[in-house]
């Protein structure tokens, strides 16, 4: 089957939009960066990657006579609070298990940002002790009993809605949907950067861009930056999803592994932890561009390209694409961060 043939449940406003970063670029004095804007692609709940990906899986969820979307997530999750949107406009519930998944002792973690808004969007939230990992885990399989115990129909999303058949779709699709807003901007993406941690974000753009090339476009680096600082895993889930999207949408090579490029470096030691580099991505986001990153995702992918373009791996001459894949909800958590003003 070609991508085109999935059916599609439209929760985008349509192309995200694209733009360049201009203050970053000169003040990086490398290579052209350009932004691809996830975070406004949608008027569910503030959008996200995750409302992307959710297109492809809804139709399979309304043609299961599905009732209620459950899900997992970390109490800051920016997954489970797009779940809970598409729930709401689509008129079904949705249970949301919210570990513990990054030791931060914000008061407000399990109060403020993401929580809050899938809370307000009428959810059931349920608080869960356990720490990070995007495995399938008791607390979920409960979940789904539970609302067949009421009578409901459960339809099970798994963390970053990524270990499910359709995750990869959405960003196969945004490989189309850029190729075709590069045509109409006349600019091309030699290098794109993209943060990687359940991993169909990255794995869906790896396929949707095999998929342009085998019908005769060109070749990109595709960089994900690990930002679950395990790298191994990031890997695995990546490579393992690049290959079943791959296959899903009719790539008759296989992918080789030099076309699955994730690096590490940019994480710290903990996912959810900003380190240095984060917050200063962050800062220097926000102050020259206006544009807010998390200190989760986008904050550690940003401080990759800032290295890579400062160090020349991304080479001067190239046009780099940041894709931003959203997370803003969960600054209200790390408030304690930036209580302080810095110079
Ligand atoms: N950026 C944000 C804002 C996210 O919410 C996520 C979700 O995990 C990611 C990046 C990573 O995407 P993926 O889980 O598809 O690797």
């Amino acid at each position: 089957m070609a991508l085109s043939d999935f059916p599609r449940h439209r929760l985008t406003f349509g192309p995200s939009p694209v733009h360049p970063l201009e203050r970053l670029t000169a003040h990086l004095g490398g290579a052209e960066i350009w932004a691809k804007r996830e975070d406004v692609n949608s008027g569910l709940a503030f959008g996200g990657n995750k409302t992307r990906k959710l297109e492809y899986i809804v139709p399979d969820a309304i043609a299961q006579g599905a009732d209620t979307l459950v899900s997992i997530g970390g109490y800051q999750s920016n997954h489970t609070r797009q779940v809970a949107a598409v729930a709401a406009s689509l008129g079904m519930k949705a249970v949301l298990v919210q570990e513990n998944w990054v030791d931060w002792p914000d008061p407000l973690a399990d109060r403020v940002g993401n929580i809050l808004l899938s809370r307000l969007m009428g959810a059931e939230v349920r608080l869960d002790p356990a720490g990070f990992g995007i495995g399938f885990k008791d607390s979920w399989t409960r979940a789904i009993e539970d609302v067949e115990e009421r009578g409901g129909i459960p339809y099970a999303i798994p963390a970053g809605a990524s270990d499910h058949r359709l995750g990869g779709l959405g960003f196969a699709n945004w490989a189309v949907e850029l190729e075709q807003q590069e045509r109409e901007l006349g600019v091309f993406f030699d290098t794109i950067v993209v943060c990687a941690v359940t991993g169909s974000t990255h794995a869906g753009m790896i396929a949707g861009f095999a998929a342009l090339e085998e019908a005769g476009g060109p070749k990109r680096r595709v960089i994900g930056i690990d930002a679950s600082a395990k790298i191994d895993e990031t890997r695995d889930q990546v490579g393992r999803i690049a290959r079943a999207t791959a296959e899903l949408i009719g790539v008759e090579r296989a992918l080789r592994d030099d076309e699955i490029t994730v690096l590490e470096g940019w994480a710290g030691n903990e996912y959810g932890i900003p380190v240095d580099s984060t917050l200063e991505a962050m800062r220097l986001t926000g102050r020259l561009e206006g544009v807010i990153l998390d200190p989760v995702y986008e904050g550690k992918s940003m401080a990759a390209l800032v290295d890579l373009v400062t160090s020349g791996d991304i080479p001067s001459d190239s046009t780099v694409l940041y894709a931003h894949l959203g997370g803003q909800p969960a600054v209200n958590a790390y408030s304690a961060l930036f209580s302080q003003p810095t110079a």
